[in-house]
């Protein structure tokens, strides 16, 4: 049922007019989000401004029963943010405040929309470091990071976004305020809440401030990249780094396809006779980089590197990051439709499910282009194919669907970073099985009775 014409009304009451889109051609924009192939226009857009706000949003759409999405920048990869049916998508971009930088505490208060690279930013200006960096960090909320407990390139060495959260501030859905965490190092008092709303992709309360953590800028940072003719040998590369006890800042892949893609967008001068390219960054006391660097060049060398390139400058290392930063966007050129996945396996297990993705991609007549955090084990397979396809879509659908069982019978996870949402919610009782659905479930229940927040995302209500 469309939305009433009193609640378009009370929520225009609670935001202002201009805060409100119905038209059909303002609601388009807000129809998708990252995910390729799923479009839902919502009932409406309301743009909140302040947690007081958000707080009023919840509590008329709690009485009267309506759907909410939260939504950031709608960067994300697994429908978190695409509309339900008739929902309010409940958009934070202009709740974009920094509110403090604490140098005392090495903290930074922020609102829920504000950009990852303006936090960056910040920090960086203050001489300090806030190291999460996804891919998207351009223009995805601090919000929607929390929300999918974001990676990116520096996982390896710093984390996630959940190891720089230290207090969030939650809107639940009955507009309660709650405050969890604060500025202390250690605080053991009661359950962690923030970790339950870390990661919980829109469906447990709405955040809206967020309390994070910075660290000391390292000194010094090295880049390097290294190519190679078999995938294997990239891995293996990467697992003498590790032996040799060497926590690089960024450990990144790309496979033949990629690098192709990525030559002909970005222009870098990547040699096209490899089937592997390692990116690889250590950053800290320069003393320690330029030794950590040696021993990397060593570990490529060692395991057969065709080339070796290694940045002379910021502005070479910048360049050389690019190769793996426009990866995706590089790929994206190639098809009318990219589907971009996220498996992750044991880092052991890495060469053995790039070889499988392969052979997937063979067995079902599809490009696939792969790369992704080989330190993290964490790998993209991208498949480049066209939505008005349906044969080919059926196709992509089988792919995945071995792909992922494999990645669970190595051992690894369906998702590393991009979250479950609609895209691999009936993958997700295979993995976490019965116990863990329930919990889940009766967490939403408890949190979220009337099951407003992103309803049918992660999973249904009942199994
Ligand atoms: C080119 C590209 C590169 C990417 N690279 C990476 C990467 O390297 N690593 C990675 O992890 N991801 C990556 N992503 C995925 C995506 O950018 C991240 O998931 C990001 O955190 C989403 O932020 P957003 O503001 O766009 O959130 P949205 O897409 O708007 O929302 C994502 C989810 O969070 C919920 N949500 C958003 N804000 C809030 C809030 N304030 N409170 C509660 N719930 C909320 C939404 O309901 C939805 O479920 C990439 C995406 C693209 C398109």
């Amino acid at each position: 049922m469309p939305l009433a014409a009193k609640i378009i009304s009370d929520l225009q009451q609670i935001v202002g007019a201009e805060n409100v889109l119905t038209a059909p051609e303002d609601l388009i924009p807000y129809s998708f989000d990252g995910t390729a192939a799923l479009k839902q226009l919502p009932g409406c857009v309301v743009f909140s401004r302040n947690t007081q706000h958000v707080t009023r949003v919840l509590q008329l759409a709690n009485d009267s029963k309506i759907p909410v999405v939260t939504r950031g920048s709608g960067t994300g990869l697994s429908g978190g943010s695409l509309p339900v049916p008739d929902c309010i998508v409940l958009c934070l971009v202009k709740m974009d405040k920094i509110l403090e930088l604490d140098r005392a505490n090495l903290t930074m208060l922020v609102e829920t929309g504000v950009t990852t690279l303006a936090v960056s930013d910040a920090a960086n200006a203050a001489g300090l470091f806030y190291p999460p960096d996804p891919g998207s960090m351009k223009i995805s909320t601090i919000g929607g990071n929390v929300a999918e407990n974001s990676g990116g390139l520096r996982g390896l060495k710093y984390g996630v976004t959940r190891n720089y959260v230290m207090g969030l501030e939650v809107v639940l859905p009955s507009g309660e305020v709650l405050w969890t965490g604060n500025k202390c190092v250690k605080d053991v008092a009661g359950y962690s809440m923030k970790d339950l709303f870390i990661g919980s992709e829109g469906t447990l309360g709405v955040i809206t401030r967020v309390l994070l953590k910075l660290i000391p800028k390292p000194a010094a940072k090295k880049t390097l990249v290294a190519t190679f003719a078999q995938m294997d040998q990239a891995a293996q590369a990467v697992s003498d780094i590790i032996a040799a006890q060497i926590i690089p800042c960024t450990l990144e892949f790309l496979d033949r396809t990629t690098i192709r893609c990525v030559e002909d967008y970005a222009k870098i001068g990547l040699p096209l006779d490899c089937e592997a390219l390692l990116l690889m960054e250590t950053d800290g006391h320069a003393a320690a980089v330029a030794e950590e660097a040696a021993k990397m060049e060593e570990c490529a060398r060692k395991n057969g590197a065709l080339q070796i390139r290694v940045a002379k400058d910021d502005a070479e290392a910048a360049q050389l990051a690019t190769a793996r930063r426009s990866a995706f966007s590089a790929l994206a050129r190639v098809a009318p439709t990219t589907i971009l996945e996220d498996v992750t396996v044991p880092r052991s297990e890495l060469a053995r499910m790039v070889r499988f993705v392969a052979a997937v991609a063979e067995k079902y007549k599809l490009r696939v282009g792969t790369f992704g955090h080989m330190g993290d084990g964490n790998l993209h397979p991208t498949f480049l194919t066209d939505e008005r396809n349906k044969e080919e879509m059926h196709r992509v659908e089988e792919a995945f669907k071995e792909i992922f069982a494999e990645a669970i019978r190595l051992g690894g996870t369906i998702t590393g970073e991009h979250g479950i949402g609609v895209a691999k919610k009936s993958f997700l009782p295979k993995f976490a099985g019965d116990a863990q659905m329930r919990v889940m479930r009766q967490l939403k229940g408890v949190l979220d009775a009337n099951h407003i927040l992103n309803p049918g995302k992660m999973f249904d209500r009942t199994a």
